[in-house]
């Protein structure tokens, strides 16, 4: 938490209302609260922002100043929150980052905060080589941008499971835990089926729901576990429509009768073992 469609919702409204302004002024809470290049720091400050990117579950800022570009990636991680409203913040101890962005031609100024409860943030300020470094690193293919056929071919080579694979951000990225137990439940695919052992018609089923979960849940604002809102302070309303995450013990959805199954692993799966098949 946050995952893809988390991101996405954030990355949207940043675009909005951030894209041509002119960055104003920058400023971290602490020097090592940024994990990569806190020397370029200063580069920023009268750069304008192009436009607003999402790779993964991050958010990135891609910066101009005449031919020269860099880009603020934020990492969200499991508490991190982009915010324009001062309100939203849960608590002023760790603000990693603020940034004043002058929009129009009033020059307007509006202030953005990267908040993350954890004491270190997740900030990297990258030049083009870096930051193509840095997707190679992390990212494999988003859910959006991928084809079926390349999403079963990726999933058939898996000898483990697949909820495992769909985990790992190298292969695909942005599917985290809840988008992951809710995609394979309405697949009808248990979590711990082998991905090299299920057909390319399931796979081709479960590609298609993930698209549809995603798409759902990004026009529903994303799902609020814990503490996420969007940068305008509204939180998600998609958990409202989650069938089997963090339901342990009740009826399934379907109305086989079963109860849902909290499996642990490590991280928890809720699993229908009536309409889940292997
Ligand atoms: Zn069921």
């Amino acid at each position: 938490m946050p995952e893809l469609p988390e991101a996405e919702v954030v990355r949207r409204q940043l675009h909005a209302a951030a894209a041509g302004a002119t960055i104003d002024h920058i400023r971290v809470g602490r020097e090592d609260i940024v994990r990569q290049g806190v020397e370029s720091l200063s580069w920023y400050a009268g750069t304008r922002i192009a436009e607003v990117q999402r790779h993964g579950k991050s958010v990135v800022l891609v910066c101009e100043r005449g031919a020269g570009k860099r880009v603020v990636v934020a990492e969200l991680g499991m508490t991190g929150l982009l915010l324009f409203t001062r309100e939203a913040i849960p608590s002023t101890k760790h603000v990693h980052m603020t940034m004043s962005l002058a929009n129009g031609p009033q020059r307007t100024l509006r202030t953005l905060w990267y908040w993350n409860a954890r004491r270190f943030g997740r900030l990297y300020l990258l030049d083009q080589k870096a930051w193509k470094a840095y997707r190679q690193r992390r990212f494999g293919r988003d859910p959006f941008t991928m084809t079926g056929d390349e999403f079963v071919d990726l999933i058939q080579s898996c000898r483990g499971r697949i909820k495992a694979a769909l985990l790992n951000q190298h292969r695909i990225a942005g599917i985290g835990n809840i988008y992951a137990n809710e995609a394979l439940f309405r697949s009808g695919i248990h979590p711990y089926a082998r991905g090299c052992r299920l057909s390319k018609r399931r796979l081709r089923g479960l590609f298609e729901t993930m698209q549809r979960l995603l798409e759902e849940a990004i026009a529903m604002g994303g799902s609020s576990i814990r503490s996420f809102v969007a940068p305008d302070g509204t939180p998600g309303q998609f958990q409202s429509r989650h069938l089997v995450y963090q339901k342990t013990g009740a009826r399934c959805p379907n109305v086989c009768g079963t109860r849902i199954q909290g499996l642990m692993d490590e991280r928890s799966s809720f699993v229908c073992p009536t309409c889940q098949k292997r």
